[in-house]
């Protein structure tokens, strides 16, 4: 991956995952890019040292890395699901700063014929902003949904960790993204694991936080999985390379481990959503603690 992140940190703005497409079944699913943005790179490889993480991934003279925000559109199903929204543009210039976002969703949904309105459901896999960012835009002091005709899914758990803005996390949870669909009744909150559209459901994996859901995507036989910040690059892969963000990080190794003892021997395709340059791949075990990556072809 060495080259190609190079590549994406000197040409952040035109290269990302945007676009992609691959079939699952009766399934299509399409990565529609937010864009890509910045994040610290000590907070992304937590305990791991810079010797090791940057034979792996590039960073600049902040040591900030280059991460995608990738979210996935199934289409093919009864109903049409768009899964994580992105980082959003509601960000105040302070902020902005920071992730420098490029907040593209919107306009390459719409550049690929994808109507806002004709989004059924939004499944949000946890309420950190930059997974729930595009649920709502400013309009003046008003805050409108982004997808006027769909249902919204939380895990109701994050909903009320985020309410109670612990010192830690509160950043991460800006409730103009969730709070004005809960209001109006167009944001569910999800008590448990369910199926929400067939052949979509949503299963909870504690370790970035204590309720993030993946999404599960099964039809025909075949299987894939938006695994959310399970494993958020693939520079992940390996079982103790966690984020300094993940609240439970002994259960992101376990559950990443039990994840794999079922993703690597079903053939499960697994989405990444913050990798700028890998949407997608087949998880291989490599032995001792180690996993690689078969990646394959678009449609
Ligand atoms: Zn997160």
């Amino acid at each position: 991956m060495s080259h190609l992140a190079i590549d994406v940190a000197t040409e952040k703005a035109t290269v990302t995952t945007n676009g992609r497409r691959i079939a699952v079944g009766d399934f299509e699913l399409t990565v529609f890019s937010d864009g890509n943005y910045y994040n610290d790179a000590g907070a992304m490889f937590g305990i791991i040292p810079k010797p090791l993480w940057s034979r792996k991934v590039a960073s600049d003279e902040k040591n900030r890395v280059v991460l995608g925000l990738n979210s996935l559109l199934i289409r093919g199903g009864r109903q049409t699901v768009l899964v994580d929204t992105g980082i959003g543009n509601k960000f105040d210039e302070r902020v902005r700063k920071v992730y420098e976002p490029e907040s593209r969703l919107l306009g390459n949904l719409t550049d690929a014929g994808v109507a806002p309105d004709s989004i059924d459901i939004v499944i949000n896999t946890h309420l950190h902003f930059d997974h729930c960012g595009w649920n709502t835009v400013r309009s003046g002091d008003r805050v409108l949904p982004s997808f006027p005709r769909a249902t919204y899914y939380a895990p109701e758990g994050e909903w009320q960790h985020g309410q109670k803005q612990y010192l830690r996390d509160r950043v991460s949870y800006i409730s103009d993204n969730y709070n004005p669909l809960i209001e109006s009744g167009q944001m569910k909150l999800l008590k448990e694991d369910r199926e929400i559209t067939p052949g979509v459901s949503v299963r909870t994996i504690p370790g970035h936080t204590r309720y993030m859901q993946a999404v599960m995507i099964e039809s025909q036989g075949k299987k894939a999985c938006y695994v959310s910040d399970l494993i958020p690059t693939v520079a992940h892969l390996d079982l103790l390379w966690v984020m300094a963000y993940d609240l439970f990080p002994m259960e992101t190794i376990e559950n990443k481990r039990r994840f794999y003892d079922e993703a690597i021997p079903g053939r499960r395709l697994v989405i990444f959503t913050h990798d700028p340059a890998i949407p997608w791949g087949y998880v291989k075990d490599l032995g001792a603690g180690k996993y690689g990556i078969d990646p394959v072809g678009s449609l």
